[in-house]
């Protein structure tokens, strides 16, 4: 920290990185942020990781996008091919109305010929706008957002069997839990500041059990570190299960008062011996039984997860068996007791809340519910949409190559670089014959727009915003936007104005009431109070209630207040390693860069620190490859092939590589697989079939 004589001015304000969602300190001097604090917000007390301390000054990068842009007619066919910080070949500027009117009159009349990708990086309001804006104006449901690349399988879970989608207990609860397990999550990289909650908890006692098939650093926290084989987590998890029901371990008291299926379960399981699963997971019988006591005879445990359970075309079974662990010990619904998806963009909780998704209108209320819709309707002042459920992001992506959608407005979003198989998203986005693209640089995606809406950064705007943990919490702009770049709910309103649609938003606020008339998770949380008071979880049960840490303790949202057993199979992985593509491919982040480093590959400071495209090879298979550390390997899959540099890491078992999928220059996602789980509609990201060789000299 500085003292006051180093800025001029001070706002609060939240991360716009991760969905820990850490209260931020803005110092700003002369119209720019000078440096960052944490502050006393409900998730971090004061703590910062090094995005939300360093990485603020992309907020501040010459690459910001200051004025509509139009593509030129004599540009170049569109392809992956502009300079964002020269456009002048591809693009031209334009005034907002000439911009305006040009988006909306490709988009205008067409219907199902369109689709939106909203975003998880803004507001509530902005995500709300969003959905309605393609509901109303379009009559469909096709509008999705990055929460199909990220905890979808999660969210389907735990609707089908909890009847609720967001965490059962904030992050937090762990100070008051006796055990924990943290599977398919990394959070010292991607979830920092709740990792250091999780290193607290282990240094006062807790027994911290760290699942995941690649090392980690919490795994120096470790009571228990169950390194499986990737994919294998159906096995393991039902290994687990099977002792507890063997040693006769479960809860049969909340098994009785707060459940369904139990006996449908317990069958199941019976087919899943640890001596037999020891084998297929990695992990042997005694180290799966010891885990099975330890969180069974606990007092207080909780679950967290992260995209490594999500992101497989098994990814909602392996939530079911989440869900099955912590209901057949009881540990849900008390101090120290949960299951936490831990969600990953800072908005991407709300961004569902407020309907950003195919399936469902604000609230988790389904399209197909003609009452859900005809009260939409009323509150909307206008007639009924379609009862189909919509598509989503790659189906999209797939309409798009079959010619049913044409036309796209993509707000913040980036499938350029964050769709699996990308270079078929690529293909689909230089397809359309109208392509809107709002955001703060021009991104890949922007490369194949033809306008581009120049939109406001997190601390350029008012909006609220909702963590991890149900918090939201208000959101305040400490610098002007730069040139004449807009805030997204104005530039959406301004849009839908020009589509004919009669919308008079003058302020978030007017937007953030509208939506509490149709979503019962805001009661007693208003406008007023956020500004006053900074964040309030839902649900609140009165004007005064901070919000409820932990829910469900005596009923679940769901048919008689039970929560339900859905008993989960082994499903194996879509592509299996093979003599020529013979090793296992995972991708994820690292700490200092955000999903497709749009935002953090411009910070200075992160930049410096994580400059070059990389992956991550055991020791012992770069020896095998005659590669030094710091040489370059060329990855391929059936997708593509790209070259990138190595690094050694004994993380990493020898049969695997592990790749962020930050790099425009070696794209994890030309490698991906865009293979999906039938529930949740999330891409298996975190498993394909790969070849790596060492590279070609440049
Ligand atoms: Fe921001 Fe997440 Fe880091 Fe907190 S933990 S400072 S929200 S990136």
């Amino acid at each position: 920290p500085g003292d006051s004589a180093d800025f001029d001015e001070e706002v609060k304000s939240v991360c716009p990185f991760c969905g820990v969602g850490c209260q931020v300190s803005l110092k700003v001097k002369d119209g720019r942020v000078k440096y960052v604090d944490g502050i006393d917000g409900p998730a971090n007390e004061g703590r910062l990781c090094v995005k939300g301390r360093f990485g603020f000054d992309y907020i501040h990068h010459p690459h910001r996008l200051t004025k509509p842009l139009i593509r030129r007619a004599d540009a170049p066919p569109k392809g992956l091919n502009v300079d964002p910080g020269d456009w002048s070949t591809h693009f031209r500027e334009a005034s907002w109305d000439e911009a305006l009117d040009f988006a909306a009159s490709g988009l205008k009349g067409r219907g199902r010929e369109v689709a939106g990708f909203g975003s998880a990086k803004c507001t509530n309001e902005e995500a709300y706008l969003f959905q309605k804006f393609i509901r109303q104006g379009f009559g469909h449901n096709n509008v999705d957002h990055c929460t199909r690349l990220c905890h979808a399988s999660s969210v389907a879970a735990l609707m089908e069997n909890v009847g609720s989608g967001a965490v059962t207990a904030t992050f937090n609860q762990i100070e008051n839990a006796d055990v924990a397990i943290v599977i398919g999550a990394n959070p010292t990289e991607n979830h920092p500041v709740a990792a250091t909650y999780f290193k607290q908890f282990a240094k006062r006692g807790g027994k911290l059990i760290v699942m995941d098939p690649r090392g980690q650093a919490l795994k120096r926290h470790a009571t228990h570190m169950l390194q499986f084989r990737p994919g294998a987590d159906v096995s393991m998890l039902n290994a687990i299960m099977h002792v507890i029901v063997e040693e006769g371990l479960y809860d049969e008291q909340y098994i009785q008062a707060m459940t369904e299926n139990w006996e449908a379960e317990k069958a199941h399981l019976a087919n899943f011996p640890p001596e037999k699963m020891a084998g297929i997971c990695g992990i042997d019988a005694e180290t799966l039984r010891a885990v099975a006591r330890d969180f069974a005879t606990a007092k207080a445990g909780m679950i967290f997860w992260g995209m490594g359970v999500s992101q497989h075309i098994h990814g909602t079974d392996n939530s079911r068996c989440l869900i099955s662990l912590a209901l057949m010990t009881g540990h849900v619904g008390r101090p120290g007791t949960g299951l936490h998806p831990l969600r990953g963009q800072n908005n991407v909780q709300g961004a569902s809340d407020a309907g950003l998704i195919p399936m469902f209108l604000p609230d988790y209320q389904s399209v197909t519910d003609d009452g859900v819709r005809s009260a939409f309707s009323e509150i909307w002042g206008s007639g009924d949409w379609s009862s189909e459920k919509g598509l989503t992001v790659t189906e999209i992506m797939d309409a798009v190559h079959e010619d049913k959608i044409k036309a796209m407005y993509i707000l913040g979003e980036n499938p350029a670089m964050s769709d699996p198989d990308v270079e078929h998203a690529r293909d689909a986005l230089a397809k359309l014959d109208h392509l809107v693209v709002q955001d703060i640089f021009l991104t890949e995606t922007a490369n194949y727009a033809d306008v581009i809406l120049p939109a406001t950064a997190f601390y350029e705007k008012t909006g609220t915003v909702t963590n991890t943990n149900r918090q939201v919490q208000m959101g305040r702009p400490a610098v002007a936007p730069p040139g004449e770049a807009r805030e997204d709910w104005a530039i959406t309103t301004e849009l839908a104005k020009r589509c004919g649609l009669p919308w008079d938003y003058t302020h978030p606020r007017e937007v953030f009431a509208e939506m509490k008339s149709g979503m019962a998770s805001l009661n007693n949380i208003t406008w007023e109070r956020l500004e006053g008071e900074g964040a309030v979880t839902y649900p609140s049960l009165s004007p005064e209630d901070p919000g409820q840490a932990i829910v469900f303790g005596d009923r679940f949202p769901r048919a008689e207040g039970r929560a339900r057993f859905t008993p989960a199979s082994v499903i194996p992985p879509d592509e299996t390693p093979d003599a020529d593509y013979p090793m296992i491919l995972t991708t994820g982040r690292q700490l200092e860069h955000w999903h497709t480093g749009s935002m953090t590959r411009r910070s200075k400071v992160l930049d410096a620190v994580e400059p070059e495209a990389n992956c991550s090879l055991h020791p012992s298979t770069l020896r095998k490859l005659d590669v030094e550390p710091g040489g370059h390997v060329r990855l391929t899959t059936r997708r593509g092939s790209i070259r990138i540099m190595a690094r050694a890491d004994r993380a990493v078992a020898p049969d695997m590589v592990f790749v962020p999928f930050a790099y425009v220059e070696a794209a994890a996602n030309v490698l991906t697989n865009p293979a999906i789980d039938p529930y949740g509609k999330i891409p298996e990201f975190k498993f394909a079939a790969v070849r790596v060789e060492k590279a070609e000299d440049e």
